[in-house]
């Protein structure tokens, strides 16, 4: 069997500080696995610099100009968030005739020691490897407990997400030609790869704390991304708000005939304002909260209906 070539796909955003680090750390990992027979010399790490405003464009270029084009990359016009760099990652790397792909983060968080296990478990059968952390320990408690509410809610809403993978994954050539045929403009990768069935593995990993810089995520970033993983897979909110519709109007009008029939039979309604403004402000509250769900979901319509470019690309190097 001919040694399969490996395409190592690096999302950066302002990752000047350790992008060079990050590099040379995997160049040395490719360089070891090769010598060892697990892949072709042909494999090559891939950036998408997304945006940045510090120099980490300058230093991809660099190291595509001293490694001779093992390293490649493209460049966004502006920053388009990290799903997207992920997917214009596979998808204009896949150019370069790869025949699996591992997405890591430039910071190297995620144990790149682990890629060499990958690539056998890829061997072995594998169309798609899930790195799952071991922990949460690098985490704040912010982190930490957002992300265990989100788990915890998509499995409600019926999203079978791997619990802890992050975008730390292996996807087969395979893979990356039958995710070109998802032309939605907001992907979720995490679960658009768990639900593509085909064969998958997975890989334990320990997460290291970040090399230099700080996270690229703020809580509204990382919400949007929790938002739309959930409109994107999920129409039971959809459902929960007409059900909550549906009961409420029962009610009252069960509240209302029972208002009637005591009325006429003891004459004796009780005067109570305090009830009606709970009342009231519960139900107001209910249908502002009913009428943002679905503006959610509108958003996300409102999006793929114009199905603009997931991502707009300013300049590449080969
Ligand atoms: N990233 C990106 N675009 C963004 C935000 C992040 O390409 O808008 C990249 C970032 O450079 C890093 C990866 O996504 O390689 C993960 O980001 P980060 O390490 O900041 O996230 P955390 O580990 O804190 O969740
Ligand atoms: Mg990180």
């Amino acid at each position: 069997m001919n040694l399969p070539v490996l395409a190592v796909v690096i999302p950066c955003y302002n990752e000047a500080d350790c992008i060079s680090d990050t590099i040379q750390r995997l160049l040395e990992v490719l360089n070891i696995m090769q010598k060892n027979n697990e892949i072709s010399d042909k494999s090559y790490i891939f950036c998408v610099d997304d945006g940045s405003i510090d120099k980490t464009w300058q230093l991809i270029d660099k190291y595509n100009k001293e490694t001779n084009l093992k390293v490649k990359g493209i460049r966004f016009s502006r920053n388009f968030g990290n799903q997207n760099a992920i997917i214009a990652g596979l998808f204009e790397a896949s150019k370069f005739e790869a025949d699996c792909y591992i997405t890591i983060d430039a910071d190297l968080q995620q144990d790149e020691n682990k890629i060499s296990e990958f690539v056998n478990k890829y061997k072995n059968g594998a169309q798609i490897v899930f790195g799952i952390r071991n922990d949460r320990k690098t985490d704040n408690f912010f982190k930490k407990s957002t992300a265990l509410v989100f788990y915890k809610l998509m499995n409600i809403l019926g999203v079978k997400l791997k619990v802890n993978h992050s975008d730390y994954r292996l996807v087969s050539k395979n893979i990356i030609e039958t995710l070109k045929k998802f032309p939605e403009t907001n992907m979720f990768l995490r679960g658009i790869f768990n639900d593509l069935g085909f064969n998958k593995d997975y890989v334990n990993f320990d997460v290291k704390p970040r090399k230099a810089g700080n996270t690229k995520f703020t809580p509204f970033s990382l919400l949007s991304l929790a938002l739309n993983g959930i409109t994107s897979f999920s129409i039971v909110p959809l459902r929960v708000v007409s059900f909550i519709g549906l009961l409420m109007s029962v009610i009252s009008f069960w509240v209302g005939i029972s208002a009637f029939i005591a009325k006429v039979f003891s004459g004796n309604v009780i005067p109570g304002w305090a009830t009606i403004v709970v009342a009231l402000g519960f139900i107001g509250g209910v249908q502002i909260l009913c009428t943002g769900i679905i503006g959610e979901y509108l958003g996300q319509l409102f999006q793929e209906v114009k199905s603009r470019p997931r991502y707009i690309i300013q300049d590449r190097i080969n």
